[in-house]
């Protein structure tokens, strides 16, 4: 398990900066945020530091994802919203902060502040079938990442 020992997220999940603490697992533990978007706002931590999603290995990854569905049910239910997002902030122009990698499950509703969906644009000509094929060449390229 790596460790930064500057990390705010490391300070937490091994217990040395108190939080209000929801689920644990051996591999990560989930959180009330101190600031939240609304009450009942969780934060879910791999208790290995790696700063950004693309960095957690797939097993993590498939870890905290496990405990998604069972999570949401309790933050709906204890809330009584109407439902919820689950976000991960990859980076400073993204909106992340801490740079421990974590997911957000947020309460909703339908008459809170949150604005969703963030603008759309179309794909013109093309450029869709561009990209799909940019992406798929990376992930081939990738393949043994
Ligand atoms: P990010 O912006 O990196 O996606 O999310 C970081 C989140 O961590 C923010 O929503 C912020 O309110 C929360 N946060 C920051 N410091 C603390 C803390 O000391 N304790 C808890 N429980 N949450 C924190
Ligand atoms: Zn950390």
């Amino acid at each position: 398990m790596s460790r930064d020992p500057r990390c705010l997220f490391c300070k937490i999940v091994h217990g040395e900066i108190p939080s209000a603490r929801v689920l644990e697992t051996d591999q990560a533990v989930a959180i009330l945020d101190i600031n939240p978007v609304s009450h009942g706002h969780v934060l879910i931590i791999p208790r290995s530091h790696h700063a950004e999603l693309a960095e957690l290995p797939d097993d993590l990854s498939g870890h905290v994802g496990s405990l998604l569905p069972r999570l949401t049910r309790a933050v709906v239910a204890a809330t009584g919203a109407d439902g919820s997002n689950t976000v991960i902030n990859s980076g400073s122009v993204a909106g992340q902060t801490i740079f421990h990698c974590h997911w957000h499950v947020i309460p909703r509703f339908f008459d809170d502040p949150v604005r969703w969906p963030w603008p759309h644009h179309p794909y013109a000509g093309e450029e869709m079938g561009r990209m799909a094929s940019k992406i798929a060449r990376e992930l081939g390229a990738r393949a043994d990442d």
